[in-house]
C-alpha cells in the first residue's frame, strides 16, 4: 500500500504545502543495503521524503532524515532551519555509522545554503557529496558514478512545479474565501471561489511568458515595499482604482450604490487584486521577488584566493560557474543568472567569493553563513 499512502501525501501536502509537515527523522532502509551502501540525506518535509523513497526505489541504500522542521530542503536550508547541527546530529545519533564502512553522505544540492560541508566533515568526519537538485534525477547520478551534468544542478519553474505552486496558492485562498463569503455573502460566494480557483493557475502557467518582465534589479515600489504579497507595484492599485470608478459609476446608473454595496466589491476586488500579484519568491528559487534586498547583491569572485576547488559550481543552481581544472580557477560566465542564495559563498572552503551591495559595501562570508533569510527575504541570526 506504499502508492497509497504516497498518493495521500501528496494530494494533502500539494493542497497544504504552505504549511509545515513533519515526518519522523532517522535512519530509513531502502532495499537490501550492506556496508558499502551509499547514503543518502534529505529533510523531514514527508511530501519530499516520499519522493525520495521513490527516486531511491530498486536501488539498496540509506536515507537520512533530518530535523528540518517540516519544511522541504530549499526553504528550510535557507531560512536557518536545516543546519549543520541537524544533519550532524542525524549522522551522530541515527546509528549509520554503526552499518555502514564509509564516511561520504550525500546531500540534496538545495541543501547547500544550510549545511556546510567543511563543517560536517570537521565534526563528524563524514564527507559531503552534493546530489542533484531533483530527487527524480538520483539513478542517472548514481549510474554516472556521483557526477552531475550541468542539467542536474540546475533549478527550473517545469509546467508541473508551477501547477504545485498554483494549488498551494489557490486552495488555502479559496478556503478562507469560502469561509468569509459563504456565511455572509452567499450570492457572491462561487464567482469569488472560482476566481480564486482557476486565477493561480492562470499566473504560474503563464510565468514563462511575463517573467522576463519581473525585474528583480528594481527598486520596490511604496505597493511591494509594504505589503507581504505584492510585487508588479502600482499597476494593480491603478486597476483597482478604476474597477471601483467603474463600480461607482455601475451603482448610480443601477440605482445600487450604498457603502455595503462598495464595501463588498471593495473587499472581493482586492482579493482578486492579491492574487494577480501573487509573490513568487517563496515559490520558486528561480525568481527572487521585488521585497527581497538580497537582489540588489552582485556575487564577486577573488581570483588570488580561488583555488579551483570546484564546490561553487557543484552548488549553484543557476549554473553561473565554470571551473578551469587546468588553471584551477573558476569563472563566472553566467553571473547574470545569479539569483543570490548565498550557496557557493557558504560552500568555498577559501573564502574567495562574497556578495557587495550597491553601495560598495562587502559582505563577508561569515555573514552569509551566520544569517539566514526570513519569509521576507531578509536575513537574520539562526546560528547551528
Ligand atoms: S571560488 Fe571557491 S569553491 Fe569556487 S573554485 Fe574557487 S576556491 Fe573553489
Ligand atoms: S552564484 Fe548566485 S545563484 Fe549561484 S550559488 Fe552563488 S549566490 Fe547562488
Amino acid at each position: 500500500m506504499n502508492w497509497l499512502k504516497y498518493v495521500i501525501v501528496t494530494l494533502v501536502e500539494t493542497l497544504l504545502r504552505g504549511f509545515p509537515f513533519p515526518c519522523k527523522t532517522g535512519l530509513i532502509k531502502i532495499g537490501n543495503p550492506g556496508r558499502d551502501a551509499p547514503v543518502f540525506l534529505t529533510c523531514n518535509f514527508q511530501l519530499t521524503v516520499e519522493r525520495v523513497k521513490r527516486a531511491l526505489k530498486g536501488m539498496d541504500a540509506y536515507l537520512l532524515v533530518a530535523n528540518s522542521r517540516g519544511i522541504n530542503v530549499w526553504c528550510s536550508s535557507t531560512g536557518g532551519l536545516l543546519t549543520n547541527h541537524d544533519a550532524i546530529s542525524v549522522l551522530k545519533t541515527s546509528g549509520i555509522e554503526d552499518v555502514v564502512d564509509h564516511k561520504t553522505v550525500i546531500l540534496p544540492q538545495l541543501a547547500a545554503t544550510g549545511i556546510e560541508m567543511k563543517v560536517v566533515l570537521k565534526k563528524t568526519g563524514w564527507r559531503v557529496v552534493w546530489g542533484p537538485v531533483y530527487a527524480k534525477d538520483i539513478p542517472v547520478f548514481m549510474e554516472k558514478h556521483l557526477v552531475k551534468t550541468p542539467e542536474m544542478r540546475q533549478v527550473r519553474f517545469t509546467w508541473d512545479q508551477r501547477i504545485e505552486m498554483a494549488v498551494m496558492w489557490a486552495f488555502p485562498f479559496s478556503a478562507i474565501a469560502a469561509l468569509i463569503t459563504i456565511p455572509f455573502w452567499r450570492a457572491m460566494a462561487l464567482p469569488l471561489i472560482s476566481i480564486i480557483l482557476v486565477l493561480p493557475f492562470l499566473i504560474f502557467l503563464s510565468f514563462p511568458l511575463y517573467s522576463h518582465w519581473l525585474n528583480p534589479k528594481k527598486k520596490g515600489t511604496s505597493f511591494s515595499k509594504y505589503t507581504v504579497l505584492f510585487d508588479f507595484g502600482r499597476i494593480p492599485l491603478i486597476i483597482w482604482g478604476f474597477f471601483l470608478l467603474g463600480m461607482v459609476l455601475f451603482g448610480l446608473r443601477a440605482d445600487v450604490l450604498s457603502w455595503e454595496f462598495m464595501l463588498r466589491w471593495g473587499i472581493a476586488s482586492f482579493v482578486v487584486i492579491l492574487l494577480i500579484n501573487i509573490d513568487l519568491m517563496g515559490s520558486t528559487p528561480v525568481y527572487k521577488s521585488g521585497l527581497h534586498e538580497d537582489r540588489f547583491l552582485k556575487i564577486v569572485l577573488d581570483e588570488n584566493k580561488c583555488k579551483g576547488a570546484g564546490f561553487c559550481e557543484q552548488v549553484c543552481p543557476k549554473n553561473c560557474y565554470e571551473v578551469d581544472n587546468v588553471r584551477h580557477l573558476a569563472a563566472m560566465p553566467r553571473a547574470d543568472q545569479c539569483v543570490q542564495c548565498g550557496a557557493c559563498i557558504v560552500q568555498c572552503p577559501f573564502d574567495a567569493l562574497y556578495f557587495r551591495n550597491p553601495k560598495g559595501d562587502v559582505i563577508l562570508p561569515e555573514t552569509i553563513r551566520r544569517f539566514k533569510l526570513n519569509l521576507l527575504g531578509k536575513r537574520f541570526v539562526k546560528v547551528a
